[in-house]
């Protein structure tokens, strides 16, 4: 990498971030392309949030990623949102352009894309169960309600955010049968009749399952179960569970790879290499 006065600024923004593997994926990206681009991981606490998206701006970054837990609140910061992140009230990409800085979300359309090429699932007959209410939560239930699944199941710790959720599903997506659920009500049966189960909390990062409220043992081997948690090349406790359980299962990375290669082609209007992406992913 030859960094100089020309090379254009990336950064994440998040709190924690020193785990994300995305410098890591888009550095090769901009090197295997040729590109004068450098991505830089930017720790950065809630209060901070306001001044590190005002730096972005003075600094002249080409833009960034936001992790969490920033998604939500980032969405309020910039000076405009593409529908992807206006209809999820989440961003996960900003791109500077002509002095205004804009939010996009590459998140439920990498969701989608890792989900399409790992199964060969028909979204109109899968009924999901969705862990959280977070950034992530939000773009992945919008996602799978434009896909046509028949019934989503918001389960989160903060009932107002699973509430929230629920209210958007609904209003935008009338169709779509929403359940919002605190973590300590049942959800054994609701487990049990649905095809994708998702774990959009950050439950996981630490390698422990026993914190996680859901019936593992409802679990079959028709069920799809995708974490979006990643911990490098270690499974996560709840994929290891899926595994014993014969059912399907997709790890972060592959969202993490195809929402990242999305961002890419934002910052730089470039085809992202995706292969290389998935090398510098896989060889962590
Ligand atoms: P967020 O907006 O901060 O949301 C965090 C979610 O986790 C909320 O639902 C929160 O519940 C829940 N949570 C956090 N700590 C918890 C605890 N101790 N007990 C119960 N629930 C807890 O974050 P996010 O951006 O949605 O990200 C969520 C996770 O998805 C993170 O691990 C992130 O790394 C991962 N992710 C991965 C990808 C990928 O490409 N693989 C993409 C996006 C996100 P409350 O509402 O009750 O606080």
């Amino acid at each position: 990498m030859n960094i100089d006065g020309k090379t254009k600024l990336v950064g994440i923004l998040g709190d924690p971030v020193s785990h994300s593997l995305s410098p890591r994926m888009q550095n090769a990206a901009f090197a295997a392309a040729g590109l004068n681009f450098c991505y830089v991981p930017l720790s950065v606490s809630h209060k901070e949030l306001p001044a590190a998206i005002e730096g972005l701006r003075a600094m002249r970054f080409r833009g960034a990623n936001v992790t969490i837990p920033h998604k939500v609140a980032a969405a309020k910061l910039l000076d405009c949102l593409d529908e992807s992140a206006a209809r999820t009230g989440a961003v996960n990409t900003i791109v500077s352009s002509g002095g205004g800085l804009t939010g996009h979300n590459t998140d439920g359309a990498g969701f989608i894309s890792a989900l399409t090429e790992a199964t060969k699932l028909d979204f109109r007959r899968a009924p999901a169960v969705i862990f959280g209410a977070g950034g992530a939560a939000r773009s992945v239930a919008v996602a799978l309600a434009e896909k046509g699944v028949p019934r989503i199941a918001i389960i989160n710790r903060t009932m107002e955010k699973a509430s929230d959720l629920k209210a958007l599903l609904m209003l935008e997506f009338p169709q779509v049968e929403a359940f919002a659920i605190g973590f300590k009500e049942d959800c054994a049966d609701l487990i049990f009749s649905s095809k994708l189960l998702i774990n959009a909390t950050s439950l996981g990062m630490d390698g422990d399952l026993k914190r996680f409220p859901m019936a593992v043992d409802k679990l079959t081997e028709d069920h799809i179960v995708c974490d979006l948690v990643y911990r490098g090349a270690k499974e996560t406790p709840l994929l290891a569970a899926a595994r014993e359980k014969g059912a399907t299962s997709m790890g972060g990375l592959a969202m993490l790879l195809h929402q990242g290669a999305a961002s890419f082609k934002l910052w730089t209007g470039a085809e992202p290499p995706i292969e290389i992406m998935r090398s510098a992913l896989e060889s962590k």
